[in-house]
């Protein structure tokens, strides 16, 4: 995010940067941080930066840094995978690299070929994907655009494709990032993970549905648990049916970090949560537990990644990193 990686001869930049700066800045603590304390757009996260705020000013042990394919407004990315790359080489213990293509951008050929790039030489373990965008979008069931991604994916050794889906950037089309569109690849890639980011806002109930049907279907709670401070009730309610319908083994924490400041309050806020009895009584809805908490903030995403949470954390305690 900086004002030199913005095409300001579009005419929609500046309402989208003003938008958006405006949308975030409810959404951030007042805590002191190494990034600030206002939602700033130019604002430039380095690795360092980004160490001190999600893992010295937040109590986090790994974090997954994800390229964000959007070049509507920004040629460089919003997020760019460089950037990514440079923080998860940094800090290879606890950082793990989510890599990023679009098909209609690179092209289908040149996305292969930098899927091969990113996993081989980069060492990404995922791949995030943005099918909607204000200009040229992509079904996530087109069998010419997307299945040569996910086949690509599976012949790397790579199980996890993550989708932004809801919470249309400016004026994007909402629903192109409707979820519906994961339900034929998740019947027909069965060996890989398909994670629909943000709940698919406002598809909600599309989002319960599909995760609820299919095995292969995660849900990441990305920007949603943002919102526990300041609108608690429908955090709850939201966290409710998922428990409920979804099962908490199929949830997965995301910060937000860069653009809503070091996660710690908002890591306080949900170890706090709790479903209001009048939730529990009116819908049903479980009681969320600690054990449920602990999938939640990275025991779902270690089982996924393969990887050993004792082990890991004798490593971290061991190297003092
Ligand atoms: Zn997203």
């Amino acid at each position: 995010m900086s004002d030199d990686n913005l095409l300001h001869e579009r005419p929609d930049t500046a309402p989208l940067v003003q938008g958006w700066s405006a949308a975030m800045e409810p959404l951030r603590y007042p805590v002191p941080s190494r990034l600030g304390q206002g939602a700033d757009w130019p604002l430039r996260v380095g690795t360092e930066d980004m160490y001190d705020v999600v893992f010295r000013e937040s109590p986090v042990d790994m974090a997954m840094a994800h390229a964000v394919p959007v070049w509507d407004w920004m040629p460089n990315s919003l997020a760019p995978l460089q950037a990514q790359y440079d923080f998860v080489s940094a800090y290879p213990d606890r950082a793990i690299l989510c890599g990023a293509v679009d098909p209609l951008y690179h092209g289908v050929d040149g996305a292969l070929k930098q899927m091969e790039y990113q996993v081989r030489e980069l060492g990404a373990r995922s791949f995030k994907f943005y099918n909607g965008h204000v200009d040229r979008s992509w079904r996530c069931d087109d069998r010419d655009l997307a299945y040569p991604l996910y086949r690509k994916a599976h012949e790397l050794g790579i199980d996890m494709l993550q989708f932004h889906k809801g919470l249309p950037f400016g004026e994007w089309d909402v629903e192109l990032l409707r979820p519906i569109d994961l339900q034929a690849p998740a019947r027909e890639f069965r060996d890989m993970n398909f994670l629909i980011h943000h709940l698919a806002l406002p598809y909600f109930d599309e989002a319960v549905s599909i995760a609820s049907r299919f095995p292969n279907v995660y849900l990441a709670l990305s920007g949603v648990l943002n919102y526990l401070r300041v609108a608690p009730r429908e955090v709850q309610k939201q966290i409710g049916k998922l428990l409920q319908y979804v099962g908490p083994h199929k949830l997965i924490w995301g910060s937000e970090a860069a653009m809503t400041g070091p996660p710690a309050p908002f890591l306080k806020n949900f170890m706090e949560l709790q479903i209001p009895d009048d939730l529990r009584d009116g819908y049903g809805y479980p009681q969320i537990t600690h054990e449920d908490k602990r999938m939640i903030l990275g025991g779902n995403m270690a089982r996924l990644l393969g990887i050993d949470v004792p082990a890991k954390q004798r490593q971290l305690a061991a190297t003092g990193t």
